[in-house]
């Protein structure tokens, strides 16, 4: 846990968040800025900074993290496919840096993905 961080304020529900769902490991809630009709934002409870600085420790996490996506997708509305995206550092865009992937889906156009 970083106490700067903001996802790791949402994960603890110290930053409200309109969260779809959640388990031991993983909670994911929709982006604030969403890009497409459906952006959720499926976030690590443990503070991981990226996939730069994950690990081996981190290959179950990060698979759940991924067969994930496509139940979030389509109960949230996707009919059709959804896109996945992690931004890893300055240098990919990342902005929050507490590991997240983003599940974008929807009719297009979508803005800026
Ligand atoms: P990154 O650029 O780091 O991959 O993505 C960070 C994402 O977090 C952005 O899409 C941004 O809209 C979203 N975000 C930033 N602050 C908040 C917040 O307070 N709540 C929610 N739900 N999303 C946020
Ligand atoms: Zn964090």
């Amino acid at each position: 846990m970083d106490e700067n961080c903001l996802f790791c304020k949402i994960v603890r529900g110290q930053i409200p968040s309109s969260r779809v769902y959640e388990d031991a490991d993983i909670i994911a809630f929709k982006d604030i800025h969403a890009k497409a009709p459906v952006h959720l934002l499926l976030v690590p409870r443990e503070h991981v900074e990226s996939l730069i600085t994950a690990g081996p420790q981190h290959e179950s996490l990060m698979g759940k993290m991924l067969l994930l996506a496509p139940r979030l997708a389509r109960e949230q509305g996707s009919v059709d496919g959804f896109r996945v995206v992690v931004n890893n550092g300055p240098g990919g865009g990342q902005e929050v840096f507490h590991l997240h992937m983003h599940v974008l889906a929807g009719p297009r156009p979508w803005k800026g993905f």
